[in-house]
């Protein structure tokens, strides 16, 4: 089945949707994205997506290019016509593309471009590594001084990775003046008793839809939160660690630099957060 796509207004096969060579997306990575969950077909936490992106569009000065509510028609429409199941719905707006390259934003009247995609992710939630656990590594962190902003600005992160890989882990963790600040794509964790210990929020992290849905449900089942950095011998030494975001949920982490967290297995509490995250989601999946 060829993937049906959207990109400003249409929706096409994706061999069809073109965007422009002067696109502010592509010459100057103007732009901000989303990454919105489905799971049973049903979109997870949209609202919380669409309050981020809003909040991103207008941190840039990028016009927002509808309504929450059309745009939750694209992912609805998106879904139907990908026969999506379990995966993912990719959004990216720019502030378009004026017809040439210049440092200047364009003209007012410029109209942002919108893409969106799906990639289905059959299994999902049933994760084989969730039940394993991954492995981090620790690097600088390099980034820019606004990762509140979700912009497609994603060169680092991306390099993270690849320096993961080389190491034989599946990720990396950025460091900055000797706390950690988040993982490459997502929010970082540790656990010490019935103590969840992730970073509080700021301009130095992104604002994970799913931190704030997780931070909840584990007030919920009475675990204590404090919202600190940490360092990587903390979370060397502590008794879990894990990572969350849209696409992965709650998945722990066993091994931080070559060390093992804990008995170097998914930990309870990991477990339960991530079990609780995916149960309480799919319920009230629009
Ligand atoms: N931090 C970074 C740097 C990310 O890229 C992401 C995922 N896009 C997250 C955290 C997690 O955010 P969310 O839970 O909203 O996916």
């Amino acid at each position: 089945m060829t993937r049906t796509v959207y990109v400003n207004g249409e929706y096409l096969p994706e061999h069809e949707a073109k965007v422009s060579i002067f696109d502010r997306g592509f010459l100057m990575a103007d732009g901000v994205y989303e990454v919105t969950s489905v799971l049973g077909g049903k979109l997870i936490d949209f609202e919380g997506h669409a309050k981020r992106l809003a909040r991103s569009l207008s941190e840039l000065d990028i016009r927002k290019p509808m309504e929450d509510a059309a745009l939750l028609e694209i992912h609805r429409e998106l879904v139907a016509r990908n026969e999506i199941d379990e995966g993912m719905i990719y959004l990216q707006i720019t502030r378009g593309a004026p017809g040439d390259r210049d440092f200047v934003f364009p003209p007012e009247e410029t109209e942002p471009t919108v893409v969106l995609f799906t990639q289905s992710k059959p299994g999902l939630a049933e994760s084989p590594a969730a039940k394993t656990g991954i492995k981090v590594i620790s690097i600088p962190d390099i980034r820019w001084g606004r990762r509140d902003i979700k912009t497609v600005q994603l060169l680092y992160p991306s390099m993270g990775k690849m320096m993961a890989k080389a190491a034989g882990a599946d990720d990396a963790w950025m460091v900055e003046q000797g706390a950690v600040t988040e993982g490459t794509s997502n929010n970082a964790y540790i656990v010490k008793g019935n103590t969840i210990i992730t970073r509080q929020l700021s301009h130095e992290i992104l604002h994970g839809i799913t931190r704030a849905a997780v931070l909840r449900f584990a007030r919920e089942a009475q675990m204590k939160v404090e919202e600190r950095a940490f360092t990587i011998e903390e979370a060397q030494e502590a008794d879990e660690a894990f990572i969350t975001s849209a696409s992965t949920f709650v998945m722990p982490v066993v091994e931080i630099d070559g060390a093992q967290v804990g008995q170097g297995r998914p930990g309870p509490v990991a477990h339960r957060l991530r079990e609780i995250y995916i149960e309480e989601s799919r319920k009230a999946a629009i």
